[in-house]
């Protein structure tokens, strides 16, 4: 333990070697471009394993310093002009690259992941603050020049204001580096409460932001709960919020920021079905169903973590099982690791109550993960591969987001069979199907009810020049993220109306009716 606190406590920027007579490090919070101790002394554990640190839940009076910072910085950052807030963000991608790997290994020390999969985490966030320097271009308006005699019509987009991220465990690079940034170089600052888990990287991500040129106030970083969620819904000061994680705390922080008049924007969870033809490429379809079913333990919510096997194909379920159970589940820093742990105990209970759930209604368990021990990590929150076969449509462990390293598997004779099993699930988050006939392929992606599909490509989430397009409920508000809509979010329209009259074009009386 003393190892690995050593490790966190080298970042000692943003974490208190000791304090509240506690010798475990405490994260801290960035208010006003400073990293401050918390004056509270309740504390969330950072802890796949063992306990490794400790997250304060911010005061009433630590969230108001924040807002207030992030409110006196916007008019000079809303003023500061796009050219040199595009240079911030492309210093700030040079930084994440030459970072990545630490931020990688902070994001493993937190979360569990593995090392390779941290990385990826990093790059798909990196993306982003790529897209975002285009915001030259992405930022226009629009024209319309005469409109009738010396009259001129544009728009402008223009920042909200202060803006606000509330994000969940599972990628703790990528997700808050899809809303930051994006906010952030349109003009607006923003008040970012990461997860409670895995605060490490966004307190890294803050610094290198700070080190890029960001002014101080323009993002401050606040720790917490429920707390800190109902402050951030109820605040006047925010004009919009973007949440990341369940449906349970996305739906409520879309209605209660909704009511507080807040634009709010909320990804949530996903039960992603991948439909196996039997004329798929058999070997590239096991691989790629066992990597996008078992890869970071499931916790993504573009896992696809229920396969729908088509005829001929529920033959390959032996192969599915024997690639699955050659996975590696250890520690996500150990050489070789395929898959890391779950992020608390209580995940894991929760993951093994739910294959309890399947036997206990009569599906079979063909692969069981839930007794796995992983030597030198006794206290892990582990769960080996788990893949649960003869599943029904009626059944918990199909109608639940599992959110742990099991696929449940479900068998359809036909393809019209698998797309209505697909429809009938009230998410829409991604889905992909496997086949060599193009024909069968542009059918499902026409007919199947999902916000994103992808066609022998297993987790089909959007580069950010496209946007993050999750549908039903899997998301709720009417922009996503990222992209030209990301950039929609985070702006508002100005439209102005321009007469340049000649001098003798004077008006010569008052012009009472409506213009025609
Ligand atoms: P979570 O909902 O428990 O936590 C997300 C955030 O909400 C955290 O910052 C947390 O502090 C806060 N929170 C938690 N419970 C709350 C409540 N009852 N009321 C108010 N706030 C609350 O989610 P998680 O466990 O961190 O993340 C996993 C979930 O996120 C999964 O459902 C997954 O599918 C989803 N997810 C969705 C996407 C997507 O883009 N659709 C991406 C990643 C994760």
């Amino acid at each position: 333990a003393s190892q690995v606190s050593s490790k966190v406590k080298s970042n000692s920027a943003w974490y208190s070697a000791s304090s509240f007579s506690s010798s475990v490090p405490a994260v801290k919070l960035f208010i006003d471009g400073k990293f401050v101790e918390s004056k509270i002394g309740t504390w969330v554990s950072i802890a796949t394993n063992e306990v490794i640190g400790r997250v304060p839940q911010a005061t009433k009076a630590e969230m108001d310093a924040a807002i207030a910072s992030c409110k006196r910085a916007f008019p000079a950052w809303a003023d500061t002009s796009v050219l040199s807030r595009q240079q911030v963000l492309l210093r700030y991608q040079q930084l994440i690259k030459e970072n990545l790997k630490e931020i990688a290994k902070l994001i493993t020390l937190e979360q569990g992941k593995t090392l390779a999969d941290a990385e990826g985490d990093v790059f798909r966030g990196l993306q982003v603050v790529e897209h975002a320097c285009s915001v030259t271009s992405l930022m226009m308006g629009e024209t319309m020049p005469s409109i009738t005699k010396d009259m001129d019509l544009y728009s402008y987009r223009l920042p909200l204001g202060v803006c606000a991220g509330i994000a969940p465990f599972n990628f703790p690079a990528m997700i808050p580096l899809w809303m930051f940034p994006m906010a952030m170089v349109c003009g607006n600052t923003f008040l970012m409460k990461p997860s409670e888990r895995v605060p490490g990287a966004t307190m890294l991500l803050a610094k290198l932001l700070q080190d890029s040129g960001a002014p101080d106030g323009t993002l401050n970083i606040i720790h917490g709960q429920h707390e800190a969620v109902n402050f951030i819904c109820d605040h006047p000061d925010i004009k919009a919020i973007s949440f990341v994680g369940s449906n349970q705390a996305g739906e409520y922080i879309f209605e209660r920021g909704s009511r507080h008049g807040k634009r709010v924007q909320a990804n949530m969870g996903a039960k992603n079905h991948g439909v196996v033809m039997p004329d798929a490429n058999k070997e590239n379809t096991l691989n790629q169903l066992v990597g996008a079913a078992f890869g970071a333990a499931g916790q993504r919510c573009m896992a696809l973590s229920t396969a729908v096997l088509v005829g001929e194909a529920k033959k390959w379920l032996p192969e599915l099982v024997e690639r699955a159970k050659n996975l590696r589940v250890n520690a996500g820093d150990q050489p070789g690791a395929d898959l890391g742990p779950l992020i608390t105990p209580q995940a894991k209970e929760r993951v093994c109550n739910l294959i309890d759930s399947g036997t206990k209604e009569g599906a079979s368990i063909l692969l069981d993960g839930r007794k796995i021990k992983v030597k030198g990590y006794e206290n892990g929150n582990f769960v080996g591969p788990t893949i649960i076969s003869n599943v029904k449509p009626n059944m918990t462990c199909y109608k639940e987001e599992i959110f742990g390293p099991v696929l449940v598997v479900l068998e359809t004779e036909t393809l019209d069979e698998a797309i209505q099993i697909v429809n009938n699930n009230p998410y829409g988050n991604g889905t992909a199907i496997f086949t060599t006939n193009g024909a069968t392929a542009r059918k499902y992606a026409h007919l199947v009810d999902v916000g994103q599909v992808g066609v022998n490509v297993p987790i089909p989430v959007p580069l950010p020049m496209f946007s993050f397009t999750g549908s039903r409920s899997s998301f709720r508000g009417d922009t996503n993220f990222y992209g030209k809509q990301g950039i929609q979010f985070y702006t508002q329209l100005k439209t102005i109306t321009s007469q340049w009259k000649e001098e003798d074009a004077t008006l010569s009386s008052p012009a009472v009716a409506m213009p025609t």
